[in-house]
This record gives C-alpha cells, sequence and structure tokens, in this order.
C-alpha cells in the first residue's frame, strides 16, 4: 500500500508573522522602544519622512531664562508681574519664567490660554499679556523697543517672549531649550537612510530656522499654531509620503494620531503618549532610528519565515501526495512525515527567535 505522509503543515505559514512581531517587540521593549501595535512596526520601516516637534522633543525640554531686558520699569517687578501671570500656565516657556523668579507671587485672575500665541490675566486690576509676536500685535502692542534684543535673540536659537502690562511692553524674556546631542546625531542617521526630515514648531519663525540649522533637518516649519499641526501632516501624506511624527506634547496629539506611525517621547505628556503607536522610554531620539532598524529587520525576518514556509510546503505536499514512490518506489515512514511536519515550524521559529539577538546599526 502506497503510504501518504502528511509532511508538510501549514502552521509554519501561520507562524511566520506573528512569532516575529512578538520577538521583535520584546527586543524593542528591552531597548526602550514600547511598541502598541503590529501595524507601527511594520511601516516604520518603510516611512520616508519624519517630522520632529522642537520643544521638548529635540531639545531637553528643560528650558532656561536667559536674557531679561525691561522697558520703563525694574527688572524686578518685570519678573514679579509676569512670573505671576505664568505661575497659572502649564508651558515649558512659562516654568522656565517661574523658575527664575523667587519673590511675592501676585494673584492673577481671568487667566486665559491663547493656543500657540501665550496667556494673559489681570493682575492687581490691570491687564497683563505674556507670548509671541502676534500675541502683541493683536493686543495692539507695540513692540518696536524690543526688536533688536528679541533677533538677536532668536537668531541664537532662544525663543523671545514679549510681557505686556496695561497696555505698553514692559520686558523681553529670552528663554533657550538646549538640543540633546543625540537629536542632531539622529536626524543625521535618518537623512543618511535616504529619508527627509522636518522641524515642525509653533515657536518663531527665526528662533526655528536657528535650531533647524544646527540639527541639520531638511525643513524648517514654523509659526504652526496646534491645531495646524496635523493638517501639516495630512499634507505630507497627500503628496505621498509615509510620515513617521515624534513630539511629546499636548499640542503634539492630533499630528501623532493622524502620522503613519506616532513616536511619544517618554518624557512627554500622558496624552502624547496615548495618542501615539510607539513611546520612546529613554526620550532620545536615536531610538527613532533604532526602532526603524528593528522594523527593518523584523519586515526581512518575516519574508525569509513566508518563503521557507511556502517553499517547504511546495516541496512537502507532492511528496506527500506520493510522488517519490511512483518513480522510485520511495515510501517514508509515518515518523520521518511527523518529524518533518514540525520541523517547518521549528525553522519559523527558530529564525524569528533570532531577532533577539538582532544589533540596532
Ligand atoms: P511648541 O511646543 O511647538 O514650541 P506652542 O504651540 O506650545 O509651540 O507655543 C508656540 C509659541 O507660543 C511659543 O513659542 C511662545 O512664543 C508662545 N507661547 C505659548 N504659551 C506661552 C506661555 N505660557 N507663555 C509665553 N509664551 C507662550
Ligand atoms: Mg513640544
Amino acid at each position: 500500500a502506497i503510504c501518504v505522509l502528511v509532511i508538510s503543515c501549514p502552521c509554519a505559514l501561520g507562524l511566520a508573522t506573528p512569532v516575529a512581531i512578538t520577538v521583535s517587540a520584546g527586543k524593542c521593549a528591552s531597548n526602550g522602544i514600547l511598541v502598541k501595535s503590529a501595524q507601527a512596526l511594520e511601516t516604520l520601516g518603510k516611512a520616508d519622512t519624519y517630522v520632529f516637534d522642537k520643544t521638548g522633543t529635540v531639545t531637553t525640554g528643560k528650558p532656561a531664562v536667559t536674557d531679561i531686558t525691561a522697558y520703563g520699569i525694574e527688572n524686578d517687578k518685570l519678573l514679579q508681574i509676569a512670573a505671576s501671570l505664568e505661575s497659572k500656565s502649564e508651558h515649558l516657556l512659562a516654568k522656565a519664567v517661574c523658575n527664575s523668579y523667587s519673590g511675592k507671587i501676585l494673584t492673577a485672575v481671568g487667566f486665559k490660554y491663547i493656543p500657540g500665541k501665550g496667556v494673559s490675566a489681570m493682575i492687581s486690576g490691570r491687564k497683563a499679556i505674556g507670548g509671541n509676536a502676534a500675541l502683541m500685535s493683536e493686543n495692539d502692542i507695540d513692540i518696536s523697543l524690543a526688536a533688536k534684543d528679541s533677533d538677536t535673540a532668536a537668531k541664537q536659537g532662544k525663543t523671545p517672549v514679549y510681557f505686556a502690562f496695561d497696555q505698553k511692553l514692559i520686558g523681553l524674556i529670552c528663554i533657550a531649550d538646549e538640543i540633546k546631542p543625540t537629536s542632531i546625531e539622529a536626524v543625521k542617521a535618518l537623512k543618511a537612510r535616504g529619508s527627509e526630515v522636518v522641524l515642525l514648531t509653533g515657536d518663531n519663525d527665526i528662533t526655528a530656522q536657528a535650531i533647524g540649522k544646527t540639527l541639520g533637518v531638511d525643513r524648517t516649519v514654523s509659526e504652526v499654531l496646534p491645531a495646524e499641526k496635523s493638517e501639516q501632516i495630512k499634507q505630507l501624506q497627500q503628496q505621498g509620503k509615509t510620515v513617521v511624527m515624534v513630539g511629546d506634547g499636548i499640542n503634539d496629539s492630533p499630528a501623532l494620531a493622524q502620522a503613519d506611525v506616532g513616536i511619544a517621547i517618554g518624557g512627554g505628556t500622558d496624552i502624547a503618549i496615548e495618542s501615539a503607536d510607539i513611546a520612546l522610554m529613554k526620550s532620545e531620539l536615536t531610538d527613532v532610528v533604532k526602532a526603524n532598524t528593528f522594523s527593518r529587520k523584523t519586515m526581512q525576518n518575516i519574508k525569509q519565515n513566508l518563503f521557507w514556509a511556502f517553499f517547504y510546503n511546495v516541496i512537502g505536499i507532492p511528496i506527500a501526495a506520493g510522488l517519490l514512490f511512483i518513480p522510485f518506489g520511495i515510501t517514508l515512514s509515518p515518523m520521518i512525515g511527523a518529524a518533518a511536519m514540525s520541523l517547518s515550524s521549528v525553522f519559523v521559529v527558530t529564525n524569528a527567535l533570532r531577532l533577539y539577538k538582532m544589533k540596532d546599526k
């Protein structure tokens, strides 16, 4: 009797992808890269455009006041009004202002946050405003006194924040946020892989261009209101780009959700981490490059697995159907059949397990 043995098995085909993804996600996690969706791991390796938020993402997110210029009042009085106003704000710039003042804080009432522009409140019965040039012009405040100082600061990559009290400009406080050295390294590595790197920020154009130049990005998009960030991502996608967005703030969340892959900086806000597909525990952008490497290697591994499982079955099924018996009279023992059946799965799993050892270069 012809002993027809089932030596092929479709299990390997089914295992090819999930095992590789599981192993790879574990490998990423042990490198501080938390992957929330398998889809993200797959898409990341194919991405051609990387969009980085500036504050808190490419910079340390620990901005500090570097220059204080008061117009018509004492430095200390300027700081008191500025800190009293900013004490109500959660913004990183606000924290920097508050950290530079240790005196008495005045009560601020009717606090308002104008997204992407600044803040306002009533202090001692008069209106205090702090923010960028756009906010000052909206409030008809003449900032020409500060033009030279703000320009100099912005060219050095610092953010100038104007303060007005009772409809008059009272001061300019410049805030610097250092670029993380790993950010420059990451931009270089991504560009070397042929990707376009874009800096996206709500900050003023001169500051943004200065930071963009130090970073070495291909393009800098500045003065983007929080609500417009996701629109920028959409536009890139409409041009046929596969976009990765990396950000940390509340204002980055819609863009993180819109991007093909959203990556949140671990030190960022909860809502950013929630909206992202991947979170970086170490808050270093070089981990974006690592994640890209892992993604490419994982996809390569999946392709090897699928090829093997398919190839094995293509050979196995005809043999099981008696291909060797008719010309050569060869039959195989059921034991060999059983072993052969498992072998393809063993091979696929073993190949996927190699991902534990993959290098991040
Ligand atoms: P990003 O996080 O991309 O730098 P934001 O949208 O948070 O941008 O802010 C954009 C700009 O609005 C800041 O660069 C600053 O000039 C101004 N701004 C926002 N919030 C404040 C604040 N609390 N105090 C002063 N200026 C602010
Ligand atoms: Mg930010």
